[in-house]
């Protein structure tokens, strides 16, 4: 993390830590999806303990994200996990000085999260809101005691569920440490928006050549966050990771199902790994030429398409046969290039 490592993709599990089956289940999922580092609630002794069962079923480190009480952070280092998430807002400064020792101790990380709507009351007060620049001041506020204590594995979040006001404080605390960072729009809200504001939120930011870690947050399922994260990679160049599909909005040309067509070779292909492109074309009109840089591709006709490998035309395929054809011919493209 940090330092010219790929950019990594993190999410945080929405089941009840303490079910520790369904939690294990669900970071299993993720893992699965793409998802590299795990962040689960500890709200209790209980979850607390739960980390220790967690910790042995998954592949992926596991960081406890404790509010409040300290004394938890200091169990789940005891416990196992990789790393720590405290939010400055609700910790005390002696507080975090125990946990910096524990964490120290173990070798772990710890990621200071301030979040926009836990700042600290009197930085609150003097800039009359969670502005960037109380976000900023939280941060470094909070950094001065881990200088202090020699601690160096740290990371920070400076989350606000305003995009401009998350990219505006990432930017300023960029400029001013040379700690990891971790990136992400808060309370996002459900798919689309989350989308959205994430591409937009994260996606500047890493552009700029801000960020070391990401988190896409949805409300729903935690499996819909890892899709978005890559895509937004993927769009900016960053990681070429798992399949990109292409495909045209439709017009009055079309003559196919491509929606249809979309969505099922979407399914199919969602939770493959490698980097390849797919273009799906509503016509043969434009299709071709606006595929031609896709590994493969279908443009539409009537009834039929043709199938393209890097723009060039292979044969024509009926269009009931596109989803079996397309996706023999993407097996057979992934295991070609394994053996390369
Ligand atoms: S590829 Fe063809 S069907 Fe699709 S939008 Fe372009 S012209 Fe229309």
């Amino acid at each position: 993390m940090g330092g010219g490592a790929p950019i990594a993709v993190q999410s945080m599990t929405n089941t009840d830590t303490r079910d520790v089956e369904k939690t294990i289940t669900q970071i299993n999922e993720l893992y699965q999806a793409g998802c590299e580092i795990i962040r689960v609630a500890v709200p209790d002794a209980d979850a607390v303990d739960a980390l220790v069962d967690i910790k042995k079923k998954i592949k992926i480190p596991l960081v406890a994200d404790v509010h409040f009480d300290h004394r938890l952070a200091l169990q789940a280092i005891k416990n196992g996990a990789d790393g720590i998430r405290i939010n400055p807002g609700n910790i005390s400064v002696p507080e975090i000085r125990t946990i910096i020792k524990a964490a120290k101790a173990r070798e772990i990380v710890i990621r200071l999260g301030v979040n926009s709507g836990s700042l600290q009351k009197d930085v609150a007060e003097k800039y009359g809101g969670p502005t960037a620049e109380a976000l900023v001041e939280s941060a470094l506020r909070n950094i001065t005691v881990f200088a202090e204590e020699g601690f160096d594995a740290l990371k920070l979040s400076l989350k606000s569920s305003d995009v401009p006001t998350m990219i505006e404080a990432y930017r300023q605390i960029a400029a001013r440490t040379d700690y990891p960072l971790h990136l992400g729009v808060t309370e996002s809200g459900t798919a689309v928006d989350a989308a959205v504001k994430s591409a937009l939120g994260i996606g500047t930011l890493l552009y700029e050549g801000i960020g070391d870690t990401i988190r896409v947050s949805v409300t729903g399922s935690p499996l819909l966050e890892i899709p978005i994260a890559y895509a937004i990679l993927r769009s900016l160049k960053i990681r070429m990771i798992g399949p990109e599909i292409v495909s045209c909005p439709t017009c009055g040309r079309c003559e196919i199902n491509l929606l249809a067509l979309t969505e099922k070779i979407q399914k199919e292909i969602s939770g493959l790994r490698d980097y390849f492109k797919v273009a799906l074309m509503g016509c043969v009109v434009n299709g071709p030429g606006e595929a031609a840089d896709a590994d493969i591709g279908i443009a539409g006709g009537k009834g039929s398409g043709m199938l393209f490998k890097k723009g060039k035309v292979v044969r024509k395929v009926r269009e009931q046969d596109f989803v079996p054809v397309l996706l023999a011919e993407i097996k057979t493209m992934l295991e070609e290039k394994k053996e390369d």
